[in-house]
């Protein structure tokens, strides 16, 4: 899945850094109660759901934990909802729609406006929210910040532009015109990766054209999301207009499909329910949008440059310990090439500080729980059951819990498991080509077409293969890609639709065609 980097804020050359870390576990958990603290005190730290602008709790009272990935503390635990609050949410910005569709663009754009300043104002603190509960290095969390604030500040201008047309009518007497308007309540399903990030680059385009939205955050990273809608609250934004429920996340996520009054459902997140989700739309024929798994290719070519491949290698691989849907999942390498840049790779690579996000320095955190250590270990043994060879990492971290060495495999076949699925984690395995055509063909030998890289100095191989590569989105001598201006979104079963850009509004509209008729 997943989901981005900063272009704004990006600190490209900091993942290329040193030394293995050497912090304690001790020091490790240092730091959860006092950021709590920290946070407490600035109102940012909700932990009930949001639910007509009244922060509620769970009907019946239940609550889940949210723990920090890097330690395992106890953060905070938050309202565990289901059907009855999502149908309570629903309600409310049902009723929220009516005015706050009709409010003049100009109008929700200075709210929106509002937010983003909010959110840049606190971006230290949602930075540290972020790191908390979902464990990436500090610098990456308020990079993320200024990422996801950098879709509410972009809609928060292009909702003054949201045009219809008037078509030259076919008869003289009638007039023919194009109306756009806001599709109605939105159901936004969200993951734990960017918890920031991946809600605003929603509820922006959904806000500014009028539409209301009921938001479910992961249960692994509500906190952020609270915080998000603590402060939509005072930037003017009416109650009702943004709801935020998370507990149950089946029932919650039937409840917003099953009801008529929810037009349209967004999700990022796993395939498989971006397949649920898409199937349960269809009893009430919502607007769906989909941003799912990737398998992305990065191929290194003989006549790339060898500095620029390895920094966009780097930069795409391990950003985030490997958690982003965009992130490389296979790194091709042509023949020529292969030797050195394995080797220069691997050299960087054994130098990523490891670590708890809050230590100077680190630039790898944990994986946000065991299971996920336990699917890259399990992709990384099967590799070397099938002949691959392991070489830098290939092994649970000694800080131990949720911490997963960065890894390098090489001699990596298309057919091995971690190159069929999402390997979600610090993991680089390199598969080995001779020619530009056989780099295609395994590049587009997958069901998922979201993000591919390539890394050539051939202008004319850079049109040529970015043309064949079967994905929504390709990087030319860059790894890091994603941005609010353009789009971001998947071919084949990489999901439907597009966030950021222009084109991010068109999924929260529809088209209304009126014809005025006998007007001679
Ligand atoms: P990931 O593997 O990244 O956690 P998931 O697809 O499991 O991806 O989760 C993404 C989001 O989808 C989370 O908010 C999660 O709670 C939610 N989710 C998981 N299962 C369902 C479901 N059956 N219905 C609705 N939402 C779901």
């Amino acid at each position: 899945m997943i989901k981005t980097m900063f272009t704004r804020t990006i600190h490209r050359v900091s993942i290329i850094q040193s030394h293995h870390s050497s912090i304690s576990r001790r020091e490790m958990s240092m730091g959860t109660e006092s950021v709590v603290a920290r946070l407490k005190s600035s109102g940012l730290l909700q932990t009930k759901g949001l639910i007509g602008g009244k922060w509620t709790d769970a009907y019946d009272g239940r609550t889940i934990q949210v723990n920090n990935p890097a330690t395992g503390d106890l953060i905070a635990s938050v309202a565990c909802m289901g059907e009855k609050e999502t149908k309570d949410a629903i309600s409310s910005a049902y009723d929220a729609f009516g005015h706050w569709s009709k409010l003049t663009a100009a109008d929700r754009s200075s709210r929106l406006r509002n937010w983003y300043n909010l959110l840049i104002q606190h971006k230290e603190e949602l930075g540290q929210l972020i790191t908390l509960e979902q464990g990436k290095p500090l610098k990456e969390a308020i990079g993320e910040v200024g990422y996801g604030a950098s879709f509410i500040e972009f809609f928060a201008e292009e909702a003054k532009r949201v045009y219809g047309d008037i078509i030259p009518s076919t008869l003289t007497d009638r007039r023919l015109f194009v109306l756009k308007q806001p599709v109605g309540v939105v159901g936004a399903i969200t993951p734990w990766n960017f918890p920031l990030a991946m809600i605003t680059r929603k509820v922006g385009p959904a806000l500014a054209c009028g539409c209301t939205v009921v938001i479910k955050p992961s249960e692994f990273t509500p906190l952020t999301a609270l915080a998000a809608a603590e402060l939509a609250l005072q930037s003017g934004i009416p109650p009702g207009v943004l709801n935020v429920v998370m507990g149950d996340a089946p029932k919650i996520g039937n409840s917003l499909l099953e009801s008529p009054q929810v037009r349209k459902i967004t999700f990022t997140g796993s395939t498989a329910v971006g397949k649920k989700l898409m199937a349960g739309a269809a009893e009430t024929v919502k607007k769906v949008s989909l941003e799912l798994g990737g398998n992305a290719p990065c191929i290194v070519f003989d006549d790339a440059d060898l500095e620029v491949a390895l920094k966009g290698s780097l930069a795409t691989k391990f950003r985030n310990s490997g958690q982003t849907c965009v992130c490389a999942n296979r790194i091709l390498v042509q023949e020529g090439i292969y030797e050195k840049f394995t080797s220069a790779f691997s050299n960087a690579v054994q130098n990523l500080k490891v670590g708890n996000g809050f230590s100077e320095g680190v630039v790898q955190g944990p994986l946000i729980n065991e299971a996920a250590v336990q699917k890259v270990d399990s992709f990384v043994q099967d590799a070397i059951s099938k002949g691959a060879k392991v070489l830098v990492g290939g092994k649970r971290h000694s800080l131990g819990l949720t911490f997963y060495e960065p890894t390098i495999i090489g001699d990596v076949k298309n057919e091995m498991l971690i190159a069929r699925q999402e390997v979600f984690g610090p993991v680089a395995p390199v598969i080995r080509f001779k020619t530009e055509e056989e780099a295609i063909q395994i590049a587009n030998d997958t069901n998922a077409g979201l993000a591919a890289y390539i890394f050539t100095n051939g202008i004319k191989r850079s049109w040529r293969v970015s043309e064949a590569l079967e994905y929504g989105i390709v990087g030319v001598n860059e790894g890091l890609v994603s941005t609010e201006v353009a789009p971001f979104g998947g071919y084949k079963q990489s999901g439907l639709g597009r966030e950021g850009s222009k084109y991010g509004l068109d999924e929260y509209l529809e088209i209304k065609y009126v014809c005025m008729g006998n007007m001679s």
